[in-house]
């Protein structure tokens, strides 16, 4: 049989069997310092198609650096069929500052396809762009809630690509949201270029949740097994939902006043229209104000920061038109929460708590 060829990425040829850190230059500071993106290549002995797994595109969004260092140590590894691309910080410049956007204030998931010679965000997206992205057949690209919100873990999709709803549903998440590619993400630019992509949501920013790590890093597995990178093995409880309920439409609920916010439903909570899912008061407990569910569904993101101002994002609600199927996933996510206590993918540390 023909030797597999090498993974070529700038000068490093990474040979099968090999894994090669590569320091893909970003930017010139005006410290006169080079900024690099770290990429981590795995190149598997056998064929097999190159998975790209990305974090901290959003630089303060950091649960999916965590879950990269973990796929990164999996001893089954060493059996991978195909090619890991792992970028555990896209965005370098927001995660030093531990912040969300640029230095030049963009968001760098809106400043996709890039080019050249724009804005620094729109010279990042560039290089990401063609020198790992477009050299990639799959991505999994792994994100938190903004700062002071949470995300119930999620997968984000655009169902009508089959690949990418077949990943979605290895990923085994309880709950999938079939949203529309936003202009300028990474999703719309990968998804325009026939490459299927995810979007895991989970956590908070500027912090590291078990759970969300946990899931995630089972998740990436799974997919990676259903594309045939890594060997299946029957029969083990691998910790993934039964079945993901999908979402065609989310809103988020927002403040329609001012005030301290006080709440009563915590993610994952089913709730029915016009249910209470919160109250904002002023200091004194009068003006108070209930917070109404706008239809049935789930509560998959919440604000966690009680100081709200007229118009702040309160509750980001998963629409489930029928109660009883808004039951069923929040039934369905109570059981992915304790399935979480397994041990899958296995692991010798002690987890985070
Ligand atoms: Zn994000």
């Amino acid at each position: 049989m023909a030797r597999r060829a090498p993974f070529r990425i700038l000068d490093t040829e990474v040979r099968p069997g090999q894994r090669a850190t590569v320091d893909v230059p970003l930017a010139q500071l005006y410290t006169h310092t080079q900024l690099h993106m770290p990429v981590q290549v795995v190149h598997g002995r056998r064929e097999g198609p190159v998975l790209l797994v990305s974090a901290a595109l959003h630089g303060d969004e950091i649960n999916g650096v965590e879950i990269i260092r973990r796929l990164l140590k999996l001893s089954a590894l060493r059996q991978l069929a195909g090619t890991l691309v792992a970028v555990p910080i896209v965005n370098v410049f927001g995660f030093i500052h531990r912040s969300r956007y640029l230095p030049d204030r963009r968001d760098l998931n809106r400043c996709f396809p890039g080019s050249e010679r724009g804005s620094l965000g729109a010279r990042t997206a560039y290089l990401f762009r063609t020198g790992i992205v477009e050299r990639c057949n799959h991505v999994i690209d792994l994100h938190t809630a903004a700062i002071h919100r949470d995300n119930l873990p999620q997968i984000r999709v655009n169902l009508e690509n089959a690949e990418a709803a077949a990943m979605a549903r290895a990923f085994g998440m309880p709950l999938t949201l079939n949203s529309g590619l936003i202009e300028g993400s990474l999703r719309a630019v990968a998804d325009d270029a026939g490459i299927p992509v995810i979007t895991y949501e989970a956590g908070e920013a500027l912090r590291f949740q078990e759970p969300a790590i946990k899931a995630g890093l089972a998740g990436t597995v799974r997919v990676m097994r259903s594309l045939g990178m890594l060997p299946s093995r029957s029969g083990r409880h691998t910790g993934g939902s039964r079945q993901s309920y999908v979402a065609n439409a989310s809103q988020w609920v927002r403040a329609e006043q001012d005030g301290i916010f006080r709440t009563v439903s915590p993610l994952g909570t089913h709730v029915k229209q016009r249910q209470v899912l919160g109250y904002i008061a002023d200091p004194f407990g009068e003006r108070e104000l209930p917070v109404h569910a706008p239809f049935s569904g789930i509560v998959v993101g919440r604000n966690n920061l009680p100081l709200v101002n007229e118009g702040e994002a309160l509750y980001h609600v998963a629409r489930y038109d029928q109660a009883a199927r808004a039951e069923r996933v929040a039934a369905q996510w109570a059981a992915f929460e304790e399935g979480l206590n397994g041990d899958y993918p296995p692991s010798e540390e002690p987890p985070i708590v």
